[in-house]
C-alpha cells in the first residue's frame, strides 16, 4: 500500500495511529537538529517531522529532500506544539520512522505555491507543474463541480447527452473555421464545428425532444484574455417550446449552480430588451452590479451656443458618486483616457458639485448655475458629486459612454468580483447592417427566427425586425446566448436571401437542413453557454485560462506541447498540400 491517507485528512482525532502517505515536497525547513517537510498532494499538506534525536540517519535522510521529490514516509499522527490554524492538518504532524523517495526531480523553474514567481510564458510551458499550484487546481476542481451540477440539473429536466461530429463542414456563425484536410479526399476539407447548431437542430428533427452537450467548440478569432481557439459550451436545445420556457429552465440552471457551487441565491433574472439595454447602459451585456444609469441630456443643452452640444444628435451624463473632489489633474487624465483610440471621443465634459452645492464645471462659459443644476437634478448628482458629459451621434456616444461607465465603476470598486448579477437581455434585433458594405448579417445566426409580428418586415425594413433571442449576462459578461429557430423552410430560405445567400449558395451549404424542415421539423429552439467563462465568472476572475487545464496563449499557441506545428513533408504529399 503506497498510503494509508492522503495529506488532507488527518487531524486530532488520528492521534497515535500510524499512518504512511505520499506525496510532493511542497518545502522543507532545516532548523537546527529539527526538519520539516510539507508534503503535498491534491488533498492538502501535512507536515513531516524529523528529529535528531529520535532517528539522526532519518534526519539526514530528509535533509536531501528537494523540492518536488516524490516520497512516502510512515509515522505516527501526533499533536504538533506550533499549531498552524490555517491548514485543516495543521494541529499535527508525523513524526516519521520510514522514508522512501519514490522519484527524485529536477528542482522546478519556479515555485509551486499561491503566489508563484513564474511568469506567464514559464508556467504555461510547464502547465504541468502549475496545475500542482493549490489555487490553479482549485480552479479546475470549480469546473468540474460546474459540469456535475449542469449535467445533474439537465438531467433532471429529460435532457439527454448526445455527442455531435468534430469533423464537419463549414458553417457561418461569424467567425473563421478552422480546417482540417482528408487524406481520403484529397484537394477536400472538414472544419472544426464552431458550434453544434445545425446538428442540435436535426436531433430536434429527430424527436430527440432534449438535447444537450458538454462540447469543445473551435473559432479562428483573434485572441483575447476571455477567448480560446477551442473553448468549451454548455449547448442544449428543446422541441415544442416557446422563448419563455426556455428562459425559465435556463434560470433555472444558474440559480441551481449558484445555489449548489457557491451557496448563493441569486433570485429570479431580470428581464431587459435589447434596446432599453442600449439606453441605460449603452451596452448589450450590462454590468448591472451598479447603477450610474445614462441621462440623456439634450433636452437642457440647447440654445446656450455651445456648438459641440447644439450639433450633437444626443448629449450623455452618468454621475459619479463622491468624485466632486477630483483634481484637474485626474480629471485631465480622465479626458485623455477617452480620447484614446480604442474609446474615440473627441473630449469630455465635466460638472463638479462643489461641497457649498454650486457647480464648477469645463463648461462654465456657456452653461449658468441654473442649467448645471438641472443637469445635476436629472443625473441625480448631489453635493460632492462628478457628472461628465459626452456628446456625439446615438449609437456612438452611447458605446463610448459605457466605457467610461465601466472603468469609472471598475474605479470606485463597484465591479466586485465576488458580487454576482445576472439578467436576461432579450429583443434583440435579427439583423444588423455592415455600415461599409451595406449589406445584412444574422446578428445571432441565421437559424434564428424573427419574432412572428415582425416577420412581415424582413424585406421591406429588415432593421426593424426583432429576434426571439436571448442572451444571459452577468457582471457585464455574456456567458450565454440563444434563440428560438425557424422551423419553417420558407422562412428560412427568406432568411437565407435576405442575408445574401443565393439559392444554390443555400442548398450547397445548408441543403441538408432544408431537406430536413420537409420531414417533420417541430418547432424547437436553445442556448448555448460559454463554459469557461461562466466557471471563470464563478472563480471570481478576469480571464478564462486558469480555468482550463491546457489553455492556449495569445498567439494561439500550446507552449507545452509546441503546437501548431509544421509537418514533414510525406505527410505533407500524402495529403495533397503543396506549401509555397
Ligand atoms: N449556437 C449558438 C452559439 O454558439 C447558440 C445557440 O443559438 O444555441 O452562440
Amino acid at each position: 500500500m503506497l498510503r494509508t491517507h492522503h495529506c488532507g485528512e488527518l487531524n486530532m482525532t488520528h492521534i497515535g495511529q500510524q499512518v504512511t502517505l505520499s506525496g510532493w515536497v511542497a518545502k522543507r525547513r532545516d532548523l537546527g537538529s529539527l526538519t520539516f517537510v510539507d508534503l503535498r498532494d491534491r488533498y492538502g499538506i501535512t507536515q513531516l517531522s524529523f528529529n535528531e534525536e529520535y532517528n539522526s540517519t532519518l534526519l539526514e535522510e530528509a535533509r536531501k529532500l528537494g523540492r518536488e521529490f516524490v516520497v512516502q514516509a510512515t509515522g505516527k499522527v501526533t499533536e504538533r506544539s506550533n499549531k498552524n490554524a490555517k491548514l485543516p492538518t495543521g494541529e499535527i504532524e508525523i513524526i516519521v520512522e520510514k522514508l522512501t523517495v519514490l522519484n527524485p526531480s529536477l528542482t522546478p523553474p519556479f515555485t509551486i505555491e499561491e503566489d508563484t514567481d513564474g511568469g506567464d510564458d514559464i508556467r504555461m510551458q510547464f502547465r504541468y507543474l502549475d496545475l500542482r499550484r493549490d489555487n490553479v487546481r482549485q480552479n479546475m476542481m470549480l469546473r468540474h463541480q460546474m459540469a456535475r451540477y449542469t449535467r445533474q440539473y439537465l438531467d433532471s429536466k429529460g435532457f439527454i447527452e448526445v455527442e455531435t461530429p468534430v469533423l464537419i463542414k463549414s458553417t457561418p456563425e461569424g467567425a473563421r473555421d478552422f480546417i482540417v484536410p482528408s487524406r481520403m479526399n484529397p484537394g477536400q476539407f472538414y472544419a472544426l464545428p464552431q458550434s453544434p447548431q445545425t446538428f442540435k437542430q436535426l436531433l430536434m428533427v429527430s424527436g430527440f425532444d432534449r438535447y444537450y452537450q458538454i462540447v469543445k467548440c473551435f473559432r479562428d478569432e483573434d485572441l483575447r484574455a476571455d477567448r480560446q481557439p477551442e473553448f468549451t459550451q454548455i449547448d442544449c436545445e428543446m422541441s415544442f417550446v416557446e422563448q419563455e420556457d426556455i428562459l425559465n429552465l435556463f434560470e433555472g440552471l444558474v440559480q441551481y449552480l449558484f445555489k449548489e457551487v457557491k451557496g448563493i441565491d441569486i433570485g429570479q433574472l431580470p428581464r431587459m430588451t435589447f434596446d432599453e439595454a442600449m439606453h441605460r447602459y449603452g451596452n448589450d451585456k450590462p454590468d448591472t452590479r451598479f447603477g450610474m444609469e445614462f441621462q440623456y441630456l439634450k433636452p437642457l443643452t440647447g440654445d446656450r451656443n455651445f456648438q459641440v452640444f447644439d450639433t450633437a444628435e444626443c448629449v450623455l451624463g452618468i454621475c459619479a458618486k463622491g468624485c466632486g473632489n477630483y483634481t484637474r489633474k485626474q480629471l485631465d487624465e480622465l479626458t485623455e483616457w477617452v480620447k484614446r483610440p480604442q474609446i474615440g471621443a473627441r473630449g469630455l465634459v465635466y460638472v463638479l458639485c462643489q461641497p457649498d452645492g454650486s457647480y464648477k464645471s469645463s463648461v462654465d462659459k456657456f452653461y449658468n448655475q441654473d442649467d448645471l443644476e438641472k443637469w445635476a437634478n436629472l443625473c441625480g448628482a448631489e453635493k460632492g458629486d462628478l457628472i461628465l458629459v459626452l456628446s456625439g451621434n446615438t449609437r456612438t456616444v452611447q458605446k463610448q459612454m459605457s466605457e467610461l461607465r465601466l472603468e469609472m465603476g471598475q474605479r470606485l470598486g463597484y465591479r466586485d468580483k465576488s458580487r454576482f448579477s445576472a439578467l436576461w437581455v432579450i429583443d434583440f434585433p435579427l439583423l444588423e447592417q455592415d455600415e461599409e458594405s451595406g449589406k445584412w448579417h444574422a446578428m445571432h445566426h441565421p437559424f434564428t427566427s424573427p419574432k412572428p409580428e415582425d416577420n412581415g418586415k424582413l424585406e421591406s425594413d429588415p432593421g426593424a425586425v426583432r429576434a426571439n433571442a436571448y442572451d444571459m449576462v452577468i457582471n457585464g459578461t455574456e456567458v450565454g446566448g440563444g434563440s428560438i429557430r425557424i422551423f419553417n423552410k420558407d422562412l428560412q430560405a427568406r432568411m437565407f436571401k435576405r442575408i445574401g445567400f443565393t439559392e444554390e449558395e443555400a442548398r450547397n451549404q445548408f441543403g441538408f437542413l432544408m431537406s430536413a424542415f420537409e420531414y417533420g421539423a417541430p418547432p424547437h429552439g436553445g442556448i448555448a453557454f460559454g463554459f469557461d467563462r461562466l466557471c471563470s465568472i464563478f472563480g471570481g476572475a478576469d480571464g478564462i485560462r486558469d480555468f482550463i487545464a491546457f489553455p492556449k496563449n495569445n498567439q494561439g499557441r500550446d507552449m507545452m506541447i509546441d503546437a501548431p506545428s509544421v509537418i514533414d513533408h510525406r505527410q505533407l504529399k500524402e495529403l495533397g498540400i503543396k506549401i509555397q
